[in-house]
């Protein structure tokens, strides 16, 4: 019987390949079929960009690697559709850092 942390880990580490092999998604080409797991974007809640170019028809789970430490993390369909759609968020900008540097980075700021 595996434990139940090293089973949470085969977990992560099964979502960050299927989050790589997402890599090459045009998530923004509506021609294709959206991915498992994808999440359908709602252009209404977009408008914000003001861009020219084109905007995602759906999210799908997208591998970041973190400026800070390197460290590889999921950056899931729900929480692209929370950062571009409710905390409209630039359809350009992209999580750059791990969680839990976030949250140094947030300790820095308010102690700042
Ligand atoms: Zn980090």
């Amino acid at each position: 019987m595996p434990s139940k942390k090293s089973k949470q880990k085969s977990l992560y580490e099964a979502h960050l390949k299927r989050a790589r092999a997402m890599a090459g998604i045009d998530t923004c080409d509506n021609t294709i079929q959206p991915p498992a797991g994808a999440i359908s974007a709602d252009h209404s809640q977009l408008k914000h960009n003001n861009t020219y170019g084109p905007l995602p028809y759906f999210y799908a789970d997208k591998l970041v690697t973190c400026r800070d430490c390197g460290k590889e993390e999921v950056w899931t369909a729900e929480n692209q559709k929370w950062w571009y759609e409710v905390a409209k968020g630039n359809i350009n900008s992209l999580a750059v850092r791990c969680r839990s540097c976030r949250e140094n980075e947030k300790g820095r700021k308010e102690e700042a």
